[in-house]
């Protein structure tokens, strides 16, 4: 089997869809356009812009969104029902996923029905996608509880008919990477005809890992979402797949990631979900310093204590000064506002530096520092 390269994976972001879904969370329509053109600009290959049987308003939105002219591949969610699937033919959309529960689970409990509709399902709602020249991903939803045999089974209808992936949803979150990898390898072996795409719920804070995984099994599409929005927990986020695959695995996708920042930011206002700052990635103070050793080691030489260079996702490197700092640190911080602090005189000021921060229990501002400064300078001349 062929290796697979950064190049050949294909990000099907779903924020619109997945992402909108939360609990909560609705965009409007300015809003989705915005992201498309967003996630199209900075290279996504395919959006996945939401689910034209809900009704008027959000069909209205698709339409909208297909008539952006975008170069990414837009996809609709459909359940295996025709109407679903007329209703993304009348929104002008050329790619479909038609949805179907696969775990003896839900076929049994949730719709009340067997293996054998759910296989009448596929092949009624394949057969319509494929006389209409769609492109069709064949979505399993709670694929990790499914029996892997059933999936086969479905696959191999589905390759029949000219289905072209297979969307493999781990979709309580519930799989670690160890399982997901397994489980595509398995299915990548025994269907190498058709694609696998992976989809991805954090619920037990793997989505990303178990993303990734599935992508080192063999899959060549990736749900993902921006910040990680979506059902419960959330889906994988774009930006952290994008940059694991990137720094921890070797494969680069040719994403623009410069602007996650500036994505992450407009989604998160539009979807009213702040980040917390520690947010991986794009987090405001994932890239700041405080700690003696490590802003010591930073300032020698960056790659000390980052993974990444936080330009490289449209971040700033940043040094706060507080409790933990160290000499370094703090004669860096004073530079960068302008004040020239010797060695003996950042001594004297961290320990006022720890006294203030731990009455504050935060570190300090710039104006706390430039206050603490000049104080010490009073004091200095007294
Ligand atoms: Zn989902």
């Amino acid at each position: 089997m062929k290796e697979i390269m950064g190049e050949d994976i294909i990000i099907d972001d779903t924020t619109l869809r997945d992402g909108e879904q939360s609990a909560g969370v609705v965009f409007s329509r300015e809003e989705k356009l915005k992201i498309a053109l967003m996630l199209d600009s900075i290279g996504v290959r395919e959006i996945e812009c939401g689910i034209p049987a809900m009704g008027k308003e959000e069909q209205e939105s698709i339409r909208a969104l297909a008539s952006l002219g975008l170069n990414a591949r837009l996809i609709t969610w459909n359940r295996a029902v025709i109407e679903d699937i007329q209703a993304s033919i009348e929104c002008g959309i050329g790619a479909v996923d038609i949805s179907l529960s696969v775990s003896d689970i839900m076929i049994e409990n949730k719709l009340h029905k067997n293996r054998d509709w759910v296989k009448e399902q596929l092949k009624r709602a394949l057969g319509f996608a494929k006389e209409n020249g769609l492109y069709v991903s064949v979505g399993g939803e709670d694929s990790s509880r499914a029996d892997i045999y059933f999936i086969i089974e479905l696959m191999e209808i589905a390759r029949e008919m000219g289905g072209d992936r297979f969307r493999f949803c781990d979709t309580l979150g519930i799989l670690d990477p160890f399982t997901m990898y397994e489980k595509v390898s398995a299915l990548r072996r025994v269907v190498p005809e058709m694609d696998i795409e992976v989809h991805t719920h954090n619920d037990l804070g793997m989505a990303t890992a178990n993303a990734i995984a599935g992508i080192r099994a063999g899959a060549r599409f990736v749900n993902t979402t921006v910040n990680g929005l979506g059902e419960r927990a959330g889906n994988a986020p774009l930006e952290e797949v994008v940059m694991g695959l990137k720094h921890a695995c070797g494969m680069d996708l040719g994403i623009d990631t410069h602007r996650f920042v500036e994505l992450s930011r407009f989604v998160a206002k539009a979807s009213q979900r702040p980040l917390p700052d520690w947010k991986p990635v794009v987090g405001k103070r994932v890239f700041s310093h405080e700690s003696g050793l490590h802003a010591d080691g930073v300032l020698k030489n960056p790659s000390n204590y980052e993974g990444f260079d936080p330009a490289e996702v449209g971040l700033r490197r940043r040094l706060e000064v507080g409790k933990h700092s160290g000499r370094s640190g703090v004669i860096e911080r004073f530079r960068e506002l302008g004040v020239d602090v010797s060695r003996g005189e950042a001594m004297l000021m961290m320990v006022q530096v720890r006294s203030v921060s731990q009455d504050l229990k935060r570190s300090l501002n710039d104006a706390e520092l430039l206050g603490l400064y000049k104080s010490f300078k009073v004091k200095e001349a007294a």
